[in-house]
């Protein structure tokens, strides 16, 4: 299991904006836009709510004597006096949060440095379910306390059970993955990159795909807890995102699955035949 010193700051932290956060969602009060974000996004009263509550655990924490580079999607890059980055994202999936969708998450990663390879903590809670996901590196991937092993695909069938879409808002979500379209039997786009992620870690989603690029901020401690549960995640060309920097700026296209094998196919899917 996890022995990370953050795990404990993380979980309270996410329990707090659990409670003060979610009963927002859906009101009017929730989705009163307050500013824009270091991110690019509009920044809406629960983002920023959601923001102050992790930063003041984490000013607390560095108060105790802990040194760290904070980057948050609202306020940006904050220096707390060390080198280890802490990524937050206090409230991804905003746009369900503010229709009142419930599907929405905390996201909080640890990096040695700022590349998607460099995470060695990747933490994710569902603010309405309250399902949590975990990883360590080299330690594995938790689900609710309960270890995510990669069970053997059902494969076979030349098709994707659920397949689920990520764009950015307003960038046409199917992209070049008309090809993967073509084989899917169920089609999502759910709108939590983190929480969707997580489900592909789980094998809940079969094929998880961004054909356009999306923030790789968003992705870093949930693309961890891929890995750990023995998945694989690359661009939609198949290249690895390891050395992708995961700063606000970032972004890139991505190719998910918990199974290897379906991984490669949607690659081979993707690809014209000559
Ligand atoms: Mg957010």
């Amino acid at each position: 299991m996890t022995r990370s010193p953050w795990l404990p700051v993380f979980r309270a932290i996410a329990a707090e904006i659990r409670s003060t956060v979610a009963p927002l969602a859906g009101t009017r009060r929730g989705r009163e836009v307050v500013g824009a974000g270091a991110g690019g996004d509009q920044t809406i009263y629960m983002d920023a709510l959601a923001e102050q509550v992790a930063v003041a655990h984490l000013e607390r924490v560095h108060r105790e004597g802990r040194r760290f580079q904070l980057l948050s999607e609202e306020l940006g890059r904050r220096d707390f006096g060390g080198s280890e980055v802490i990524l937050l994202d206090p409230l991804d999936g905003s746009y369900n949060a503010k229709q009142g969708l419930p599907y929405y998450a905390v996201v909080l990663a640890v990096a040695a440095a700022e590349r998607l390879g460099d995470v060695t903590l990747g933490y994710v809670l569902n603010l309405v379910s309250g399902d949590e996901f975990v990883a360590e590196r080299g330690a594995g991937a938790y689900h609710n306390g309960e270890r995510l092993l990669p069970e053997p695909a059902a494969l076979g069938a030349e098709s994707l059970a659920v397949l689920q879409l990520d764009a950015p808002a307003g960038v046409n979500p199917r992209g070049q993955s008309q090809r993967l379209i073509d084989r899917a039997q169920r089609l999502r786009q759910m709108g939590s990159a983190a929480l969707n992620l997580c489900h592909t870690a789980t094998g809940g989603i079969t094929l998880q795909v961004a054909p356009s690029p999306v923030r790789a901020f968003d992705l870093a401690g949930p693309l961890l807890i891929l890995a750990e549960a023995g998945g694989v995640a690359t661009d939609i060309e198949g290249k690895s995102l390891s050395a992708v920097s995961c700063n606000l700026e970032s972004r890139t296209t991505l190719l998910a699955s918990a199974f290897a094998e379906i991984h490669g196919r949607a690659l081979q899917w993707l690809t014209p035949q000559k």
